[in-house]
């Protein structure tokens, strides 16, 4: 990432540089601005930014026209345009979804397989890229176009060895090269990375948490993930396992998790516990079809729901008291129900953190739904294709990175 020197040594080179940067962030941030319009953002005489312009243009990292505005003639200066999709695989414990995207992070394709209960790494895969010839295809385009393509998986990832962190939690998974594996299949530049960390950074760019630098994120669907994102970067910890709320235990004399431990989170309000609490009155059910007749109006399945949002934003408060963020952002299947779960969850967090503080931690759904965690990996993929024209200026483009050498 050395688009940019080091800003911070006080030197006439270093103010150069860091004068650079923000012209980059300026431009990024509204899409295009005329010489006039950056001189004024930036606070320097235009002789200056037409200086630092010209330096840009010859980096190759913006380009310049004439345009008129407002009756006058103007230098309109854009990043200079990035081609290539990039693809984001989110690899749930009963599903596959797939989405494609271009630089602007539009989705131009998503699709969706389910998967069948302890589904088999190799067959998965397989059936991964072989939907990704075939949405590429379908888009007339080829897999020469893909800059790189995000695994995002429901289970904690190392930072160093980009494999599942903790065994027996995406049973059958453990061990899998799944960055190896994918990257032969395809050819293609992979990363790994977990699934609530993606739906996070989702949100944070693209979604309901769109300029907010400090939020704990809940996804809150076959199984409980969580993510926190302090200063606009995503928390990791030392080996990938920050904020990993399904595994906070709620139960000490619980059932044992899939973890090792016992009585996490999982365990309680997990998509197969939240299944079988109905057994009796419902008989066989999916977990969709739970969450269908709750937002229905089923009392039953809304009383299952609304339970379980109490005990997920239990977890949730321990997590905000630990972190102290802005907002609060809850995405997944359980959101669908609509403030079946809405309303309990906010109340218990309401109820649990500091009730007497002046400002409560706002809760605000995801925007991206049940894609968040494909449509982060898909944007994940883009970031670490591009030498990043802001990196080094803005914490926010480095949300999602540091996998270790990033
Ligand atoms: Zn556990």
């Amino acid at each position: 990432m050395a688009v940019f020197a080091n800003r911070t040594s006080g030197s006439q080179s270093s103010l150069r540089e860091a004068n650079l940067a923000r012209i980059v962030e300026e431009i990024t941030r509204f899409g295009g601005l005329t010489q006039v319009e950056i001189a004024s953002a930036a606070g320097l005489s235009t002789a200056t930014i037409s200086n630092l312009v010209r330096e840009l243009s010859d980096r190759g990292l913006v380009e310049t026209r004439k345009v008129v505005r407002n009756g006058r003639r103007a230098f309109l200066v854009t990043l200079v345009r990035q081609t290539g999709i990039g693809i984001g695989m989110h690899i749930g414990q009963r599903s596959l979804r797939i989405v494609v995207g271009d630089f602007t992070h539009k989705v131009l394709l998503a699709k969706h397989l389910p998967l069948p209960e302890m589904h088999k790494p190799d067959t998965t895969m397989q059936r991964g890229v072989e939907l990704i010839y075939e949405m590429l295809d379908s888009l007339g385009t080829d897999i020469s176009e893909v800059v790189g393509l995000t695994a995002a998986v429901s289970a904690p990832i190392g930072l160093e060895t980009s494999q599942i962190a903790v065994p027996g939690i995406l049973p059958g998974w453990d061990d899998v090269d799944i960055k190896g594996k994918l990257s032969e299949s395809l050819n293609l530049e992979v990363h790994v990375e977990n699934d609530a960390n993606m739906a996070a950074l989702a949100e944070f760019r693209d979604g309901a948490a769109s300029g907010i630098e400090n939020f704990v994120y809940v996804w809150a669907d076959y199984e409980i993930g969580g993510a926190i994102v302090s200063r606009g970067e995503l928390v990791r910890g030392v080996t990938g396992l920050a904020g990993e709320l399904g595994h906070f235990q709620v139960d000490p004399l619980g059932m044992i998790c899939k973890c090792g431990n016992r009585g996490c989170l999982d365990t309680v309000v997990g998509a197969p516990r939240l299944v079988s609490l109905l057994s009796i009155t419902h008989g066989d059910m999916t977990f969709q079809d739970l969450v269908d007749n709750a937002a229905g109006g089923d009392p039953g399945c809304m009383r299952v729901i609304s339970e379980a949002a109490v005990r997920i934003g239990q977890a949730a408060a321990n997590l905000c008291i630990s972190t102290d963020p802005e907002v609060l952002v809850v995405g997944g299947l359980l959101t669908n129900t609509g403030d079946v779960f809405l309303t309990p969850f906010r109340e218990t967090l309401h109820r649990l953190i500091f009730p007497n503080a002046l400002d409560p931690i706002d809760v605000i759904p995801g925007t991206l739904g049940k894609d968040a965690p494909a449509i982060g990996a898909m944007i994940r993929s883009l970031d670490a294709a591009v030498p990043a024209p802001t990196a080094g200026s803005s914490q926010r483009s480095d949300a999602g990175r540091g996998d270790g050498g990033a």
